[in-house]
């Protein structure tokens, strides 16, 4: 009964009662002024989140692998649209997180409200030295990015194995070959199972949330939330920066109008920010574009199916601006070539991200390591991770219906069955 019932409960629901309930523990041990005989017991509330917080970092790179992999196994581009696309794709997530870096940067959150920080858990940031990221991008060994959780090496490896992999498949179908077939299945299946072991460690983000919301109510009182309260802010803003851009781009490049197109697309809008995920809002989003925008169907299709997959400009802006953030409130700013390392591994940590919910969290952990950010403090960002994915999501899905009123060109189809 008590499982079904827990089982039943949106997880929004479950973080907003953890929230609820660890800061009455944290008040009950001490709200800011602990006492010494409890030290250990709160001390230890971080087990959850710290375990929640490595199974989501030993689950980021097979997860990019093989969101890559399956990627160019399954999508069926044609050369010429394939090339808009990318453009596109490119063009709009590096917009986002140079937004995501200028909002951050000009309003420093994380430093409205100084927090203390426990000594020792921040190790030294890493500089940036292009040569010997360059030197760095080759692995010594296959399997070596995952040891290392290094998102660029990792990039390379999968790059080179999908792209061979593309290539033996198209060589195999001339051929009258199947063979393909096979691993084709296996990276599917693996996949899928990734993501169910995701879904698994996302299921322990309440107690996790419970337990770090607990210890640092106890420890700090409410100081970090006001900060975390200046990034959300911030965060909101880009989101929002990023939510015109696609209308101005929309405005210039396609024969779509903005008004309508707000109101045509608003149950897809919606629902990704009800289910904080873009694959799942994937047939609402193609069928708003097709039905009610009028789009044809090859632009919607290649926009959203691709897009939901790979086109993460929302997830990208947030991971951008939570390194910013975090190394702001650890007082160790990122100078201008570190935020370069963040915009090219919050690029692909971004695709990595499989439109599920909260999976921007998991990838995170990876532009963290870049550039040498603790990855502990992660673990504050979940207390609110819940409605910014909501939020991020969104734009996600904003993004990809952009990336096809932009294909669909400055031109409407007049085609009977493109108009339904
Ligand atoms: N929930 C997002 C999506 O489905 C991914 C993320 O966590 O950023 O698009």
């Amino acid at each position: 009964m008590i499982i079904q019932l827990y089982k039943r409960t949106p997880l929004y629901v479950q973080i907003i009662i953890a929230l609820i309930l660890a800061v009455g523990l944290g008040l009950l041990l001490g709200g800011g002024n602990p006492n010494p005989d409890n030290a250990n017991l709160i001390k230890n509330l971080a087990i959850p989140s710290s375990l929640v917080l490595k199974a989501l970092r030993s689950l980021a790179t097979p997860l990019i692998l093989l969101a890559v992999l399956h990627s160019f196994l399954t999508a069926d581009i044609p050369a010429r649209a394939g090339r808009r696309l990318f453009t596109l794709l490119i063009t709009n997530t590096t917009v986002a997180i140079i937004i995501g870096l200028l909002v951050a940067n000009l309003l420093q959150p994380g430093k409205w409200y100084p927090l203390k920080i426990s000594q020792g858990t921040s190790s030294p940031v890493k500089a940036f030295d292009p040569w010997g990221l360059l030197q760095d991008l080759v692995p010594e060994a296959v399997l070596k990015p995952f040891v290392d959780n290094n998102v660029l090496q990792l990039i390379f490896v999968a790059l080179a194995f999908g792209s061979v992999l593309r290539i033996l498949k198209e060589q195999q179908i001339e051929e009258g070959r199947r063979d393909y077939l096979a691993i084709e299945q296996i990276i599917e299946i693996l996949f899928q199972a990734v993501i169910r072991i995701v879904d698994v460690c996302i299921a322990f983000v309440p107690l996790a949330v419970l337990g770090i919301v607990g210890k640092t109510v106890a420890l700090e009182g409410f100081a970090p939330f006001k900060s975390l309260g200046a990034f959300i802010v911030a965060v909101l803003l880009a989101l929002f920066l990023q939510a015109c851009y696609y209308l101005t781009r929309i405005h210039f490049g396609s024969w779509v109008e903005i008004k309508p197109f707000l109101n045509q697309t608003s149950d897809a809008i919606w629902t990704a920010f009800s289910t904080s995920s873009s694959v799942i809002t994937m047939p609402i989003t193609f069928e708003v574009l097709v039905k009610k925008v009028g789009l044809r169907e090859s632009s919607a299709s290649l926009g959203v199916l691709v897009g939901s997959n790979f086109n993460n400009d929302g997830t990208a802006l947030y991971e951008a601006m939570s390194a910013l953030y975090i190394s702001q409130v650890i007082g160790s700013n990122l100078t201008l070539a570190q935020q370069l390392v963040v915009v090219l591994t919050s690029v692909f940590a971004s695709v990595g991200a499989a439109g599920i919910p909260q999976a921007g969290l998991v990838t995170m952990t990876l532009v963290f390591s870049a550039v040498g950010l603790p990855t502990e403090y992660i673990a504050l960002l979940v207390t609110v991770d819940w409605f910014l994915d909501r939020c991020r999501t969104a734009i996600n899905v904003m993004g990809d219906m952009t990336v096809s009123a932009l294909l669909d060109g400055q031109e409407r189809s007049l085609l009977e069955e493109d108009i339904i």
